[in-house]
């Protein structure tokens, strides 16, 4: 079997994930790509997305990333995001408040919402609750 990568994501505020992972696979901005150990360097812009992995005991992983950039190298990917969590770090409850304010700032037609905040703050609510299995 193929080796283990090195995988770390960091947000400015905290270590998400420091471990090794069979593989990992991202949300470019060009699309998903994966990750075995060995890949080509590269450095890719994130969007928002899951980060999946396999963790060295072959267990799947999810991380939410709310975009950001990826550092591919042979044996290392660096993900640098604005903020990320685990799948079993998200709180539903806070999403789900982030996302009834979004939503009531966007429906409000108010001149002093900043729509692209809104609409950027709902994206991350609804992703995170998609990742949580929450419609
Ligand atoms: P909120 O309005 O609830 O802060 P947000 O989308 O504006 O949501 P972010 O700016 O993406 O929040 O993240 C700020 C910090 O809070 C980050 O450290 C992020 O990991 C954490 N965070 C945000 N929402 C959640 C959540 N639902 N569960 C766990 N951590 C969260």
């Amino acid at each position: 079997m193929a080796e283990n990568i090195f995988l770390e994501v960091v947000t400015p505020s905290k270590a998400v994930v420091s471990e090794e992972a069979q593989i990992v696979v991202a949300p470019g901005s060009e699309g998903e790509f994966g990750v075995l150990k060995g890949h080509t360097t590269f450095l890719t812009s994130l969007k928002l997305g899951s980060l999946r992995y396999k963790d060295s005991s072959g267990q799947e992983r999810v991380v939410f990333v709310s975009g950001g950039f990826a550092e591919v190298l042979p044996n290392k990917v660096t993900v640098l995001a604005e903020s990320a969590e685990r799948r079993k770090d998200i709180d539903v409850d806070r999403a789900k408040r982030a996302k009834d304010r979004a939503e009531k700032r966007l429906s409000s037609g108010s001149a002093d919402i900043d729509f692209v905040r809104a609409e950027a703050a709902l994206r991350r609510a609804i992703h995170r609750l998609s990742i949580k299995g929450v419609a």
